[in-house]
């Protein structure tokens, strides 16, 4: 037995977060992932409160699944009936999950006034539901909402509460800080006197209101919880739950805990929940985020690069993540010469060459260059400076307009081009939506003569940011272009005050990069 199970509810209370939606079938392969990767229960609705999560667990009950036990979740019965008469209660049956989950009250303010019910109808409510769900064969877990703020008011009618669960059967009473804002110590010290009381573990649910969601459920463990809730990412309702991602880390690295078989797939299971939610990954997502082993300082990365534990709190490795090194103009020589080597160039420590590199970084990057994000171009910028490449052509110049005809519903950019081509100028002219797409076609023309491979690669995103223009010069452009061409792909960049000539550097430079690879190739 784990000595802390994991519970996830990503796929119920993780779709209460803003934005996040799972059809039925994305909900069917998230829960597959969460099997595979060793989550021990999976939440995966309330079948009682919408079609789409009876459609889930009618579905579910027809697939294998290795390890996790479904859960479907409930309330218990309402006031004042048979529990075999609530339909709510029946539904939970129905969904033919091997565990229950129920929810229930805790605090007497919201019995007698969102219930309306007395406070003894609400013991029996608990009480009967889980003996009934016992009797019908099913593991049940039972929620006890707002514990920890009903505690502080009412200490003992909450303890009764969970007592109540606990003697009708309950395998195991789960204690929720459902509105997000207690405080590490607190949830220590109630956990404690809730494991006191009934002489047995129980399970944390916290949300990360007060931004300690990961934290509570930590202090909770360490008082004595056997199980934790949370979700995927931390989605959930207002800032979202507990972050499984983070604490399942936590609780093997930090505190040992064996709770998941290969915490190496931790990162990719982070992703595809996000893949599949439609939710752009947080790059600063402890553990499995982009920037969570990303070095950027030169003297961070002078450090790392001899000894990585100088500046990284686990090895990135153990959770699925990798170490990454940005070129900015912080760089020292160290990120130049790591991300040479990365490309395949070597250069020697102190040599010329690369203090003539690095100064040429740190000045175009004072003229709002970037290269974190444009490999192409710095990779461009290195060969240049190793002199190991004649540029393939020469912009001589180039000419864009752009015109509106608004009687005849017409518009058009028109771009020219003159190039010097290996010693021979060339100068074309080509229409294009807009102004870059007519330049890229103007430019094309131009080479494919010589280069015919330039018609194979497609240019896939184009972005545009106005550099503040706080030094107080007019705002410059930068243009950031990614191309592709079939599984390769690169980004370029190009600085300008002017979106024309900004685009044009990014341009050529994308369009030098794939020709100089396809003639390497
Ligand atoms: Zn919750």
């Amino acid at each position: 037995m784990k000595p802390v199970t994991l519970y996830d509810t990503t796929l119920r209370d993780g779709t209460q977060g803003t934005g996040i939606n799972f059809s039925v079938t994305d909900k069917l392969r998230v829960a597959h992932k969460l099997d595979e990767f060793g989550i021990d229960y999976i939440e995966g609705g309330w079948p009682g409160s919408n079609p789409r999560d009876e459609q889930f667990f009618a579905e579910a009950a027809t697939h294998t699944w290795k390890h996790a036990r479904l859960t479907a979740f409930g309330m218990t019965r309402r006031g004042n009936i048979k529990v075999e008469d609530d339909v709510q209660v029946q539904r939970l049956l129905d969904a033919k999950t091997p565990a229950v989950c129920i929810v229930g009250k805790t605090w007497p303010l919201h019995v007698t006034e969102v219930f309306r019910v007395s406070l003894e109808e609400n013991i029996a409510m608990i009480a009967d539901t889980v003996r009934y769900l016992k009797s019908k064969g099913r593991e049940v877990l039972y929620d006890a909402e707002h514990f920890f703020d009903s505690f502080r008011e009412d200490p003992d009618y909450s303890l009764a509460t969970i007592k109540a669960a606990k003697d009708a059967g309950a395998d195991l009473v789960v204690l929720c800080e459902t509105n997000g804002g207690a405080m590490p110590e607190y949830i220590y010290e109630v956990t404690q006197k809730a494991v006191a009381h009934l002489g047995c573990g129980v399970g944390i649910h916290t949300h990360n209101d007060g931004g300690v969601g990961v934290a509570n459920a930590l202090a909770a463990v360490r008082a004595g919880a056997v199980q934790v809730q949370g979700t995927i990412n931390g989605y959930g309702e207002r800032v979202g739950n507990c972050n499984l991602t983070t604490i399942i880390a936590n609780l093997q690295l930090k505190y040992g805990y064996q709770v998941a078989p290969d915490l190496t797939k931790l990162r990719e299971l982070a992703l595809f929940v996000d893949e599949l939610a439609n939710v752009t990954p947080d790059i600063r997502a402890p553990y499995v985020g982009r920037a969570a082993f990303t070095h950027k300082g030169g003297l961070h990365v002078h450090a790392v690069q001899k000894l990585a534990r100088t500046y990284e709190h686990v090895s990135p490795a153990l959770v699925g993540n990798e170490q990454v090194i940005v070129i900015s103009d912080m760089s020292g020589q160290s990120n130049v010469l790591v991300k040479a080597e990365a490309l395949g160039f070597k250069l020697e420590k102190g040599a010329p060459v690369a203090a003539s590199i690095l100064n040429e970084v740190k000045r175009m990057e004072s003229e709002g260059y970037e290269f974190e994000a444009a490999e192409a171009s710095f990779e461009l910028l290195l060969r240049r400076h190793l002199g190991g490449c004649q540029p393939l052509f020469e912009t001589l110049e180039y000419e864009c307009s752009y015109r509106r005809d608004s009687e005849r519903g017409y518009e058009s950019c028109l771009a020219t081009v003159k190039l010097n081509v290996g010693g021979e100028t060339v100068l074309t002219v080509a229409e294009g939506d807009g102004p870059v797409n007519a330049l890229d076609g103007a430019l094309r023309k131009a080479l494919v003569a010589k280069y015919p491979a330039v018609t194979e690669m497609k240019l896939e995103d184009y972005k545009v940011r106005i550099i503040d223009g706080h030094l107080g010069t007019a705002a410059k452009t930068r243009v950031l272009i990614d191309s592709t061409h079939g599984t390769d792909n690169w980004s370029t960049v190009g600085v300008s005050f002017n979106i024309i000539d900004a685009s044009w550097r990014a341009l050529t430079d994308s369009v030098e990069y794939f020709l100089l690879r396809s003639a390497a190739v």
